[in-house]
C-alpha cells in the first residue's frame, strides 16, 4: 500500500466537497458493505411541517394547537419547531412542571390541565386510551406522516400530522449507492409505520425504527457483530455516539458541530450524493493501490 496514493485520494475527495479526516478513514471507507442513515435531516429535509390537525372528545382545534405550542416552547426538537411555526400567530400560555422525555415527547401543566404530547408509545406508557385515534393514526403513518398525539387530563385530545419530505436528491443518491452494491439501512426514533413508508419511497432496504437516542450506537454495534462493515450518516447531536461507533462516521454538511467533530468524514454539501462520492472514491483509490 502506498500512502501517497491515499493522500492524493483524500485530496480528490476534498475537491468533491468530501472532507476525509485521515488516510485511515479512506481505507476503512473502502471496506464498507452497509450504509446506515439517520432519517430526520439526513434523508429528509429536516424541516417538518404540521399538515393537519384532528381533534377528539370535543376539544377544539384552537385549544389543541395552543396547548401543543405551549408545551413545545420548552423543546428544541424539529417537531417542536413545526408546531411553533403552525402556532406563530397564537400566544402560547405558560407551562409548569415541563418535562422532556427523550425519544417520546413532552409533558406539563397548562391553564389548569395536565398535558402530554408525543408519540403513541409515550401516550400508551401513560395509560392513555388511543382507540378513538387508532385508525387515523395508522392511516396517517402509512402515508409517511409522523403522528404527534396530544392528551389532555388523561384523554386523547388531538392528532397533529407532521410531514418531513425526502430531500429532492435523496432518491437518486441512494440509487447510486444501491448500484454500487451497498445495503442501505434507515435508523430513526420515529415510529416503524412512518419510517417504513418513507424508506419505501427512498429505496432503503432495511428499517430500524423506534430507537431511543442512546440506542442508535447499539444498533450500529449489532450490525457490526453480524460481520458488517458499517458507515453511519447523520447530522444531529443525537447521532454522535452512532457516528463514533461506526467503522466510518459521516456527518452531513450544515449538521451539528458535535456530529462534525465525531465523524471521520464530513460532507461540505448537505446532499447524500456526497456519501456516494465518498464510498465510490475510496474504493477506486484503494483498488488502484493493489
Ligand atoms: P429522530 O430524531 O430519529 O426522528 P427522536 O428520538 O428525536 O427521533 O424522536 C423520536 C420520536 O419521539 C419522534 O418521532 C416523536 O414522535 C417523539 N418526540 C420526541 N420529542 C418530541 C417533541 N418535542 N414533541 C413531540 N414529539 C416528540
Ligand atoms: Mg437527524
Amino acid at each position: 500500500a502506498t500512502p501517497m496514493s491515499i493522500i492524493s485520494g483524500v485530496g480528490r475527495a476534498a475537491e468533491l466537497g468530501v472532507l476525509v479526516r485521515d488516510a485511515d478513514a479512506l481505507q476503512r471507507a473502502s471496506e464498507l458493505d452497509t450504509l446506515v442513515f439517520d432519517k430526520t435531516g439526513t434523508l429528509t429535509e429536516g424541516q417538518p411541517k404540521v399538515v393537519a390537525i384532528h381533534t377528539f372528545g370535543g376539544v377544539s382545534e384552537s385549544d389543541a394547537l395552543r396547548w401543543a405550542a405551549a408545551l413545545e416552547t420548552g423543546s428544541n426538537h424539529p417537531l417542536a419547531r413545526a408546531v411553533l411555526e403552525k402556532a406563530q400567530n397564537i400566544i402560547a400560555p405558560a407551562v409548569s412542571g415541563f418535562r422532556t422525555l427523550k425519544g417520546l415527547g413532552v409533558s406539563g401543566e397548562c391553564e389548569g390541565h395536565t398535558l402530554l404530547l408525543g408519540n403513541d408509545t409515550f401516550l400508551k406508557q401513560q395509560n392513555i386510551d388511543l382507540s378513538e385515534a387508532g385508525d387515523l393514526l395508522q392511516q396517517q403513518a402509512q402515508s409517511g406522516v409522523t403522528p404527534v398525539l396530544l392528551a389532555v387530563d388523561g384523554k386523547a385530545a388531538a392528532l397533529l400530522s407532521i410531514r418531513d419530505p425526502l430531500r429532492e436528491d435523496s432518491v437518486s443518491a441512494l440509487k447510486r449507492m444501491h448500484n454500487l452494491g451497498y445495503r442501505l439501512v434507515m435508523l430513526t426514533g420515529d415510529n416503524p409505520v412512518t419510517a417504513n413508508a418513507i424508506a419505501k419511497e427512498a429505496g432503503i432496504d432495511r428499517v430500524i425504527a423506534g430507537v431511543l437516542p442512546e440506542g442508535k450506537a447499539d444498533a450500529i454495534r449489532r450490525l457490526q457483530s453480524q460481520g458488517h462493515k458499517v458507515a453511519m450518516v447523520g447530522d444531529g447531536i443525537n447521532d454522535a455516539p452512532a457516528l463514533a461507533q461506526a467503522d466510518v462516521g459521516i456527518a452531513m454538511g450544515g449538521g451539528s458541530d458535535i456530529a462534525i467533530e465525531t465523524a471521520a468524514i464530513t460532507l461540505m454539501r448537505h446532499s447524500l450524493h456526497g456519501v456516494a462520492d465518498a464510498v465510490e472514491l475510496s474504493v477506486a483509490t484503494l483498488r488502484n493501490m493493489k
